[in-house]
């Protein structure tokens, strides 16, 4: 009873594998969602309050469990080009093992069969952040000459280089 004191509140990402690993080989699909703080890059975040979803199987091992699926999360940030908003939903696949004494290097910690997600949904949304978003993968930016945002009217600063797109979309439409 003493010992469980030091034990965080269970999170909704522990997953209880005592069971699981009675038998090596043994397999679990578990699908868990929740919120985890301060999830942000220079350029990104996810939005307070917003659930990540971990979809993994986790599958008894020798000497511990591995955890394999994606982890999903929303971000938003501001375009690096237009400045204006920019979001997406991150999908990115996880390969990890969770061993007793792991120290979130090698491999994730395990303790008393307990397998706790968060610290590799956490590794894996920070890693896949965008440091520079774009609202949209062909963002046109802002004019740095007129401050024009070229996704939404058509900048006259430099109609040398309008009239070469011009002549491409000529030819393309040829
Ligand atoms: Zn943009």
């Amino acid at each position: 009873m003493v010992q469980k004191q030091k034990t965080q509140a269970h999170g909704p990402f522990v997953v209880h594998a005592a069971r699981l690993r009675r038998q090596i080989g043994s397999r679990w699909h578990e699908v868990r969602r929740g919120v985890i703080e301060d999830l942000a890059c220079s350029g990104s975040a996810v939005p307070e309050g917003a659930e990540i979803e971990a979809d993994v199987v986790l599958e008894s091992v020798v000497g511990g469990v591995s955890v394999t699926g994606t982890v999903q999360a929303t971000w938003t940030g501001t375009c690096r080009r237009c400045l204006e908003a920019a979001g997406d939903t991150l999908v990115v696949p996880v390969r990890e093992h969770f061993t007793e004494g792991g120290d979130g290097e090698e491999t994730y910690p395990l303790h008393d069969g307990e397998v706790d997600l968060e610290p590799m949904v956490r590794d894996a949304v920070l890693l896949e952040l965008p440091q520079a978003p774009l609202c949209r993968p062909q963002c046109q930016g802002i004019c740095p000459t007129c401050g024009v945002n070229r996704n939404e009217e058509t900048c006259r600063c430099r109609p040398q280089r309008d009239e070469r797109w011009a002549a491409l979309d000529v030819l393309r439409d040829s």
